[in-house]
């Protein structure tokens, strides 16, 4: 059960104070205080721990301070949609908004290789107006051999690049707890000049104890990729992990799920999840295309796989699309051959908005006849 408390509630009030007193009387029954600190207001939520079908919501909704009360079920406590569930279902972040009805572009490198190479990259996202990027610096690889990625040593110019291109928030996949110190000391170093969006890979999404740490600060969003070899639930589940130690700014990712049913594509499109996310938990979803097609075959219409990818996820309400860009793909150190071109980034965007158009006719087809 969580009870949300009024907005910007003091924490020294009398009815705050009451109300604790009155919560850690009841039999049997922890509760952990969540504070969700948005744009304009700070909201606070206490989650009731234990048995708590016995607490009528009626006594709870008539404590002092108390709001709203939502009595959730098993599943996906924190990040799940619950019956009367009027929690929010997005979070701000570096003055962006990521929620369930908007849309961002994260158009970048794989990996980064050179300096020169990001710059570009930087470069025409601004003159494209994008605000959001990615930047692999720590690559999970198949061989030990393949280049592993510049790691802490390329981040210094790879934030400065992005402040001076007025980029907001780079999506960097971690792979090791250390890298959030590593990212934080080259964000301090450089004067914090734009903000990161922590990725956990396909290949992490069950590692719990990484899972459990970042979960554990609260300062950058994280989006989480699914399994690719696992159920949808089991990738939610994990989700669960990084929102019940504390995060609940979290993106839930598509990129495909690994079988050679997908085949000649690198993964089997998953994008028809888009929606099923969205409804069964408050999660922004992003979906992937260039790991799920990998690579840049193209249609006898003359669009590329990879566009039709995108815009079947977002004609499906996707909220936030990562794409692999490279100046140079035949030179790229990571995915080169599913790296679309700078010059193919107008035509790229203009696609994504054809079909977010397309979304929200529909939305608005629905909603009249809802009504
Ligand atoms: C990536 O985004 O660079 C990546 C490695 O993706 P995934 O974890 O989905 O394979
Ligand atoms: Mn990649």
């Amino acid at each position: 059960m969580i009870l949300i408390l009024s907005p910007n509630i003091d924490p020294e009030s009398p009815s705050y104070q009451n109300l604790l007193s009155h919560l850690s009387r009841l039999h049997d029954i922890r509760f952990r205080i969540h504070l969700e600190q948005g744009a304009e207001q700070t909201l606070t939520e206490i989650y009731l721990i234990g048995n708590t079908s016995a607490i009528s919501v009626e006594d709870m909704k008539a404590l002092p301070g108390v709001e709203r009360v939502v009595r959730i079920s098993e599943e996906y406590r924190v990040l799940g949609r619950h019956h009367d569930d009027g929690r929010s279902a997005h979070f701000d972040y570096q003055g962006l908004r990521f929620g369930q009805d908007t849309l961002h572009v994260f158009a970048g490198l794989c990996a980064v290789d050179t300096p020169d190479n990001v710059e570009k990259m930087m470069r025409a996202l601004r003159d494209n107006g994008q605000v959001c990027t990615r930047m692999g610096a720590y690559k999970p690889r198949t061989s030990p051999y393949s280049f592993q990625g510049h790691g802490k040593q390329c981040l210094p110019y790879v934030f400065e690049l992005a402040g001076k291109c007025g980029i907001k928030v780079i999506a960097m996949e971690i792979t090791h707890e250390s890298h959030i110190d590593e990212i934080n000391e080259a964000l301090h170093s450089t004067g914090n000049p734009t903000g990161v969006m922590l990725q956990i890979g396909t290949r992490n999404t069950q590692n719990f104890e990484l899972l459990k740490f970042v979960g554990r600060q609260k300062e950058f969003p994280v989006l989480l990729k699914r399994g690719f070899g696992i159920t949808l639930s089991e990738s939610l589940h994990a989700a669960e992990y990084l929102a019940s130690e504390g995060n609940h700014k979290v993106i839930f990712g598509l990129r495909g799920v690994k079988t050679n049913m997908g085949d000649p594509h690198r993964n089997f499109l998953d994008f028809a999840h888009v929606p099923v996310v969205k409804r069964l938990t408050r999660m922004p979803v992003c979906i992937d295309p260039s790991h799920a097609v990998g690579s840049r075959t193209i249609g006898p219409e003359g669009i590329l796989d990879l566009m039709h990818a995108t815009a079947q996820g977002i004609i499906s309400g996707a909220n936030m699309v990562l794409v692999d860009f490279h100046p140079v793909p035949d030179r790229a150190l990571v995915d080169g051959p599913q790296a679309l071109l700078l010059d193919e980034l107008p035509r790229f965007l203009e696609d994504v908005q054809i079909a977010r158009e397309a979304y929200e006719k529909r939305l608005a087809l629905a909603q009249r006849h809802f009504q």
